[in-house]
């Protein structure tokens, strides 16, 4: 047996024309362009990388794009400040600031200050705890993607038993409530989870969002599971270029799984056109319209 590849750069671009289409009906309907501001401090070369895909997105979407570009030396007080404006600015619906920070920036103190009607990554307490309440929340892109890819096999998730490795509030815990919220069984597991291989073993959906490449062996899986993979390393290659490896062992997963999500081509196409989606949502619901149909 060979598991379906679930082509996550499909899926994502079919997300994005979607909002691409309801972007144009609030502005012709209702006069409203959504407009996401990113926040970049230094000069990460990752973080540059990520930010440029998302400005590009967001105008592609017929969004409005604002980036903000602060030195890795701005004091917190300053950013802070911006953080404030972006608050106020009526042509902001989401405000997005690229983690990590540089040392010396709480990022706690950072991301408490964003409004929750903008939070648009979905790390706000607010949002975090009302998604760990069951109530409407701005959840994290990442585990939206997650689920969305999933649905792309399984119409319903119900009663199905989801293993969820890794812990993290940017995707391990965030999507055990989405999880929740579609009514799967679950079970998350981390760094001092007894017997991983065995608690795989008894899941239909399997998500591994660790950052450790290729953890997650073939023999590891249920027979016709669903594995989404999550991580993302990059590690040199024989060409002497660089490759990007998941959490899972891809060719020893493919001739068990039912279906997989490759790396590249997977979770992370999902994440920025998951932003997207955040961002209309937020738009609509801060000019008190009912939620676009993404
Ligand atoms: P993180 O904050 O470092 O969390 C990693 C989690 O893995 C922790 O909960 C840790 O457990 C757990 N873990 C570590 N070693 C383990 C082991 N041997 N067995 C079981 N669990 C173990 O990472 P993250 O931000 O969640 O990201 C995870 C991976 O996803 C990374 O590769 C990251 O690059 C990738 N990622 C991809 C996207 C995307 O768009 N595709 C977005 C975000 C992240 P403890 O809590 O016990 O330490």
């Amino acid at each position: 047996m060979t598991a379906r590849i679930i082509d996550g750069k499909l899926i994502a671009a079919e997300l994005r024309a979607r909002v691409a289409d309801e972007v144009a009906r609030v502005q012709r309907e209702h006069d409203l362009t959504p407009g996401l501001a990113v926040v970049l401090v230094g000069n990460d070369p990752a973080s540059e990388v990520y930010v440029r895909s998302k400005h590009k997105q967001t105008q592609a979407a017929g969004m409005a794009s604002f980036e903000h570009v602060l030195p890795a030396d701005v004091t917190q007080e300053k950013l802070i400040g911006l953080i404030g404006r972006l608050n106020r600015d009526p042509a902001v619906h989401g405000i997005l600031v690229q983690l990590p920070l540089p040392k010396g920036l709480d990022t706690e103190a950072v991301i408490a200050a964003i409004d929750p009607a903008k939070d648009v990554d979905g790390l706000h307490p607010n949002n975090a705890g009302r998604l760990a309440g069951g109530l409407p929340a701005l959840s994290p892109c990442t585990p939206l993607g997650c689920i969305i890819l999933t649905k792309s096999i399984h119409e319903s998730l119900e009663g199905m038993d989801a293993l969820v490795i890794g812990r993290s509030n940017l995707v391990g815990r965030p999507l055990v409530q989405l999880l929740l919220n579609e009514n799967a069984t679950v079970t998350i597991a981390h760094s001092r989870s007894r017997d991983l291989p065995d608690l795989c073993r008894r899941a239909d959906l399997v998500y591994a969002a660790v950052g450790k490449p290729e953890m997650v062996r073939g023999d590891w899986i249920k027979p016709g599971a669903t594995v989404i993979d999550v991580g993302i390393t990059r590690l040199p290659s024989d060409d002497g270029k660089t490759r990007l490896v998941g959490d899972v062992a891809f060719t020893e997963a493919l001739a068990i799984a039912g279906a997989i999500t490759p790396v590249p081509g997977g979770v992370g196409q999902m994440t920025v056109a998951c932003l997207l989606v955040n961002t209309l949502r937020a738009a609509c619901a801060i000019r008190g319209l009912p939620p676009p149909a993404v």
